[in-house]
């Protein structure tokens, strides 16, 4: 299908590209029900605009956003909670207990990622991030759930890629947002077999155990689609955690072999090898076709990210 900035899906859900670094790296979710709406993971603060853009379109004032939504504070779903919040002057921020005080004060999410990324870089992917006023926070405990005009949204926590995770339940599509507890899944990707998963272990709170126990926590809700950050609606997760957990397996004994034969000082450079070489393999294995140069372009971020996530783990645990 040709790239579509909104494409709306069944239920009152719309996908929205959140135009970061590429098309369909990074997406989040308008629900609509009845005369209200939430915004299901919000993307950088660059991605402001269009998701604002997106409500005018479709007639949507921005008063009646009730909630803003995201899975997990990592900037790529959380960046644009601060400037979502001054334009929905409706809306409570919905987060997970242990990100609320990162999105009333935002300065470490901004120092962690203009260390890793520089001052340039960070203003390029980011844009900004803006703090949210503490009286429109509400924290979403394990188990709770709100109301959409009269649809229900149970959260789930969801440790595992980030302790400051959880899940979103939408019994009404029986779909799950998903964050990156249920890993990656780049549409260009998909073959015959169908979508290509990959586990997600961002720096610095992987946690392989919590992970496993997340993703099967999520299939024993029995959903029929989730929805992924990175990237789209996907029918049918059962059999993807079932390839997705025993990856978790092998990310782990990868990086503990790896090592066990490296120098310390070339951890993350022999990890991005052995890495590319497993996941590669394992898109081939899926009969992805595309060129070793392409596959590089789409994974090259993640596997970057994964080993970072894995020395970080190896020398924590
Ligand atoms: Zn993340």
């Amino acid at each position: 299908m040709p790239f579509q900035e909104y494409h709306p899906l069944p239920f009152g859900i719309t996908r929205i590209d959140t135009a970061m670094v590429h098309e369909e790296l990074a997406a989040c979710y308008l629900m609509e029900a009845g005369d209200e709406c939430a915004i299901i993971e919000t993307g950088t603060h660059n991605t402001v605009p269009i998701i604002l853009a997106l409500l005018e379109q479709k007639g949507i004032a921005p008063s009646a956003v009730k909630y803003v939504i995201p899975t997990h504070v990592h900037l790529d779903h959380a960046g644009g909670v601060g400037g979502l919040m001054q334009a929905l002057p409706g809306a409570t921020l919905l987060i997970h207990p242990r990100g609320a005080r990162h999105m009333i004060d935002p300065s470490k999410l901004k120092a962690g990622a203009t260390a890793v990324y520089g001052e340039a870089k960070f203003v390029e992917i980011y844009g900004d991030v803006i703090p949210v006023d503490e009286g429109r926070v509400r924290v979403m405990q394990d188990g709770d759930s709100v109301l959409l005009a009269d649809r229900e949204l149970r959260f789930y926590d969801t440790p595992g890629h980030a302790r400051h995770h959880f899940c979103v339940y939408d019994p009404l599509s029986k779909g799950i947002f998903t964050g990156d507890t249920f890993g990656l899944s780049y549409p260009v990707l998909t073959t015959d077999k169908g979508p290509f998963i990959l586990p997600t272990t961002t720096p610095v709170q992987f946690e392989p155990e919590a992970l496993k126990t997340s993703i099967q926590r999520l299939l024993d809700l029995q959903p029929e689609r989730i929805y992924l950050a990175h990237y789209d609606m996907v029918e049918n997760p059962q059999p993807l955690g079932e390839r997705l957990i025993p990856m978790v397996d092998d990310y782990v004994a990868l990086a503990k072999q790896v090592a066990a034969n490296n120098d310390p000082d070339d951890l993350q450079e022999a990890l991005e090898v052995a890495m590319g070489e497993y996941l590669f393999g394992k898109a081939r294995e899926h009969g992805v076709t595309l060129s070793e140069a392409e596959l590089g372009k789409i994974l090259g971020m993640d596997i970057r990210l994964n080993c970072q996530g894995l020395a970080f783990w190896l020398q924590h645990a």
